[in-house]
C-alpha cells in the first residue's frame, strides 16, 4: 500500500477551500493529518454566492459548527425556496420550495391527484398544498417539526448569506482547529516524472509547501487540475448559454423575504436574495444575445434599493470535469466545474465533492478505485443538476427574444427529453438514486414551467373527484391556518441570530 496520507495542501481560500479545510480538520482530526490552505490575498476570490440549498444545514452540523452563530456571523435570513417570474410566460410567478406537496393518494403520488382534479377545474394552483410557499408568500418563518404527522415537518430551509463572511467564519474555525494559513502566490508546481504526481507547489523562487493529497480550489483558474493534470473541461454552453454575470448590493428595502427571487429577462436572469444588511442583485445573461452595457442597465432598472457599491462583472463557462480527481490532485469548487447560479447549486456542489472525497479517504495513497468512484459520483451529480437547470430555459412559451426562442427550440440532452416526455405524457417522475434535487424539485419547476400532466396514475382516480377535491380543500384551509399563527421572518431572525449591523 502507498504511504499514508499525513499531509493534505489545500490551495485556495475561497469558498471552497474552507469549506475543505473546515470539514477536513473536523474528520481527519484522530489521524493528526497536518492541513495546509494557500490563498492570495491579491488574486481574491470570486467573491459572489449567496444562496444555499439546505443540505448546507447538515453539512454545517457534520463539521461541528453552530447554527445560530454561523447565521449571525454570516448575516444569514432564511431560505424557502426559489420564486421564478416570467419564466414561462410574462406574468407567471412560482416558488420551487424545500418541501413536498400535499400527500400521496391510494398509492398515487400528489401530482397524479392534483392533474387529474386541476384539469377538471377542482382545485387552485398546486402552491397552496405546500406549506413552505405560503410561509415563503406570507413572509413568515417557523422551524420544522420532527413529528410526521404535523404538516410543519413537510419542509427544510436553507440560508440565504454572505458567502465571503461565511469563508472568514471558516477560516477562524479552522485556526483554531491549526489548519495552517499560508498567504502567497503559487507560481509553480513540481511534478515527479514518473508518476506525474504533484510534489510541491511553489511560492515565488524561496517558498514552497509540499503535501501528499492536494486539493485544487483555485476556482476559475484550476492551476492543478487544469495546469499540472490536464483534465480537459467538458464545455456545455450549447444547453446553458449564460456566460456573464454583473453582481451588486443594494440597501434593503421592505421585509426580508425568506426565498431567493430569479427573474427572467430578456436573455437571462436577474436575481434578489436578501440578507440582514443588504440585499445581493446580479445578473446572470449570455452575450451572444446581449451587449454588457444592455445586461448592465436591464440590472440598474431591477434594483429596488440603493446601490452600495459599484457592478462586479464576471464571466463563466458552463460545464465541468469529467476528471474532477487526477493523480493526487482533488478539485473541489469552481476548479472542477461550474454551472449557472440558478438553483444555487454551486455550494451544494463544493459540499457533495468534499463529502465523497471524506467517504473515499484514502488510507494510503489514491487508490485508481477511489478515484473512479469519486469521478463517477461527481460527473453524475453535475449531470443532473445540468438537466435540472436546463428543463427551467428549455420549457417556455416565451418567444419574445432571440435568447427565449433558442433556448426554447434547442435540442436538449437526451436524460432530460426522456423525463420530460414521462411527466408531461404521464406526470411520472423518473427516480434516481443519486442525484440533488428530488421529486417535488422537479414537480415544482415542471407545473411552474407549465408542462402539465395531461394523463395520471390511475390509483388516482380511487377516490370520487367532489371526495377528493374536499380533501384538498381541508389541506390547504390547514396549511393556511398553520402559516397565519407562524412569527414573520424579521422576528424570527431577531430572536433566533440577530447579526451586528457593521458586519
Ligand atoms: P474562488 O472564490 O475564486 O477562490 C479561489 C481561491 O484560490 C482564492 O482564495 C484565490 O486567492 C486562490 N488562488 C487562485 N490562484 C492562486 C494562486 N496562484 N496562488 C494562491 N492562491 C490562488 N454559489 C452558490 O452556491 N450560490 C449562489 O448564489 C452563487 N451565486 C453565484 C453567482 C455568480 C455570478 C457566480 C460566478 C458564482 C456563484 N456561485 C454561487 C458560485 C460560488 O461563488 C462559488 O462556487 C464559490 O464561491 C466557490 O468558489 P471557489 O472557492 O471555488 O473559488
Amino acid at each position: 500500500m502507498a504511504p499514508r496520507i499525513e499531509r493534505i495542501v489545500i490551495l485556495g481560500g475561497g469558498t471552497a477551500g474552507w469549506m475543505t479545510a473546515a470539514a477536513l480538520s473536523h474528520v481527519l482530526a484522530p489521524r493528526r493529518v497536518a492541513i495546509t490552505l494557500i490563498e492570495s490575498e491579491e488574486i481574491g476570490t470570486v467573491g459572489v454566492g449567496e444562496a444555499t440549498l439546505p443540505h448546507i444545514r447538515f453539512f454545517n452540523q457534520r463539521i461541528g459548527l453552530d447554527e445560530r452563530e454561523l447565521m449571525a456571523a454570516t448575516q444569514a435570513t432564511m431560505k424557502l425556496g426559489i420564486q421564478f417570474t416570467d419564466w414561462a410566460r410574462r406574468g407567471d410567478a412560482y416558488i420551487h420550495p424545500f418541501g413536498d406537496y400535499g400527500q400521496p393518494a391510494a398509492g398515487a403520488e400528489f401530482q397524479h391527484l392534483w392533474a387529474r382534479l386541476y384539469q377538471s377545474g377542482k382545485v387552485s394552483r398546486i402552491c397552496d398544498y405546500s406549506l413552505p410557499i405560503i410561509m415563503a408568500e406570507q413572509g413568515r418563518f417557523g422551524f420544522p417539526a420532527a413529528d410526521e404527522a404535523d404538516v410543519m415537518s413537510s419542509f427544510s430551509y436553507a440560508y440565504q448569506f454572505d458567502a465571503g463572511l461565511y469563508a472568514r467564519y471558516l477560516r477562524r474555525v479552522c485556526e483554531d482547529r491549526r489548519v495552517t494559513r499560508v498567504e502567497g502566490k503559487v507560481s509553480r508546481v513540481s511534478q515527479d516524472p514518473t508518476s506525474g504526481h504533484v510534489t510541491a507547489l511553489h511560492l515565488g523562487e524561496d517558498r514552497e509547501v509540499s503535501g501528499d493529497l492536494y486539493i485544487d480550489c483555485s476556482g476559475f483558474r484550476a492551476l492543478l487540475i487544469e495546469g499540472a493534470m490536464g483534465s480537459p473541461y467538458e464545455d456545455w454552453s450549447r444547453w446553458l448559454p449564460c456566460d456573464r454575470a454583473i453582481a451588486i448590493p443594494t440597501e434593503n428595502t421592505g421585509p426580508l423575504m425568506p426565498f431567493t427571487r430569479a427573474s427572467a429577462k430578456t436573455a437571462g436572469w436577474c436575481w434578489r436574495i436578501p440578507l440582514q444588511h443588504r440585499t445581493g442583485n446580479g445578473h446572470v445573461y449570455a452575450s451572444a444575445f446581449l451587449d454588457d452595457q444592455a445586461a448592465e442597465d436591464e440590472l440598474m432598472a431591477a434594483l429596488a434599493g440603493k446601490a452600495l457599491r459599484q457592478p462586479n462583472r464576471l464571466r463563466f463557462r458552463a460545464g465541468q470535469r469529467r476528471t474532477q480527481w487526477a493523480s493526487n490532485v482533488v478539485a473541489i469548487g469552481l476548479s472542477g466545474g461550474f454551472l449557472e447560479p440558478l438553483e444555487s447549486t454551486s455550494i451544494h456542489l463544493i459540499q457533495q465533492g468534499i463529502t465523497t472525497l471524506m467517504e473515499l479517504f484514502p488510507d494510503g495513497g489514491p487508490d485508481p478505485a477511489d478515484i473512479a468512484e469519486f469521478n463517477r459520483v461527481m460527473s453524475l451529480e453535475y449531470d443532473r443538476v445540468r438537466d435540472f437547470l436546463i428543463l427551467h430555459y428549455h420549457a417556455t412559451e416565451r418567444d419574445d427574444s432571440e435568447f427565449w426562442n433558442h433556448v426554447r427550440t434547442m435540442d436538449v440532452p437526451g436524460s432530460l427529453d426522456e423525463k420530460l416526455t414521462l411527466f408531461r405524457e404521464r406526470g411520472l417522475v423518473m427516480k434516481y438514486r443519486d442525484g440533488l434535487f428530488l421529486n417535488p424539485s422537479w414537480i415544482s419547476v415542471f407545473i411552474g414551467q407549465r408542462v402539465i400532466p395531461r394523463q395520471w396514475d390511475p390509483r388516482a382516480e380511487a377516490v370520487p373527484a367532489d371526495q377528493a377535491a374536499a380533501t384538498l380543500a381541508r389541506l390547504k384551509r390547514h396549511i393556511a391556518e398553520t402559516v397565519e399563527r407562524l412569527p414573520s421572518h424579521e422576528s424570527a431572525l431577531a430572536a433566533y441570530c440577530p447579526a451586528k449591523a457593521d458586519a
